[in-house]
């Protein structure tokens, strides 16, 4: 076949057109991304490392309620949450200390955090105690805490009363392994005590523990100054 200069003509018409429906696929591409991730839209974590930590697991259950639930499946179930939180809707990485019922020792929690260079540390628990009327919501961070981990905890704890409702234990300081040996910012969270009957049985619903994840993850965006939300 023999290309006449028509041809050519043409052939750099189709290739005009060709560029330009390209062009229009591209604009629409990024349109739909911005509508299916508006959260990218208000603010992202995006090279932000945080690492969670599900209290217990394996052989070490944690506390244990009036009718048998363990705090270290609660405490799997809400930071498993808060992991999807971050990365879906705001774009952080995520480690987890374990993401099954599984025995992983306070050290070796700490150390990997430590070896990761994760820039935030959040430590999930459920209380008990022997009165089991009591109930709260507490947040802990370490006795010599700096301003970033004191802000963390105080933006949490907050978002924490709002989602739950329930009494405020205060934000409080203590020495646990976990926050004295993380080399970042680190908060451990005590949401509510699974000892009260009526709470354990709110923690067995699923709905209750998306709930207490959201609002932790909502705490650790508003730490970040980012509002990025499905
Ligand atoms: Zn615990």
């Amino acid at each position: 076949m023999i290309f006449d200069y028509d041809d050519v003509a043409r052939s750099g018409a189709y290739f005009r057109i060709i560029s330009r429906v390209m062009r229009i696929m591209v604009v629409l591409i990024c349109a739909f991304s911005l509508v299916s991730f508006p959260a990218l839209a208000g603010g992202s974590l995006e090279g932000v490392k945080i690492f969670i930590d599900p209290g217990h697991g394996g052989s070490d259950p944690g506390a244990v309620g009036p009718s048998g639930l363990r705090e270290a499946d609660v405490n799997l179930r809400v930071s498993q949450v808060v992991a999807n939180c971050l990365s879906e809707y705001s774009g952080a990485t995520v480690m987890m200390s374990r993401t099954d019922d599984v025995y992983v020792s306070l050290g070796g929690r700490v150390q990997a955090a430590n070896n990761w260079g994760a820039d935030r540390f959040i430590s999930i628990h459920h209380n008990a105690s022997v009165n089991r009327n009591y109930n709260a919501t507490e947040t802990y961070a370490y006795y010599y805490a700096d301003g970033r981990a004191v802000d963390l905890q105080q933006k949490v704890h907050k978002r924490l009363l709002e989602g739950l409702g329930l009494p405020d234990g205060q934000t409080r300081t203590a020495g646990f392994y976990v926050l004295r040996h993380t080399s970042m910012p680190a908060i451990l969270t005590e949401a509510s005590y699974i000892s009260n009957p009526y709470e354990e049985a709110r923690l067995r619903d699923m709905g209750y523990t998306w709930r207490e994840g959201y609002y932790i993850y909502l705490g650790i965006a508003d730490h970040f100054g980012v509002s990025p939300q499905p």
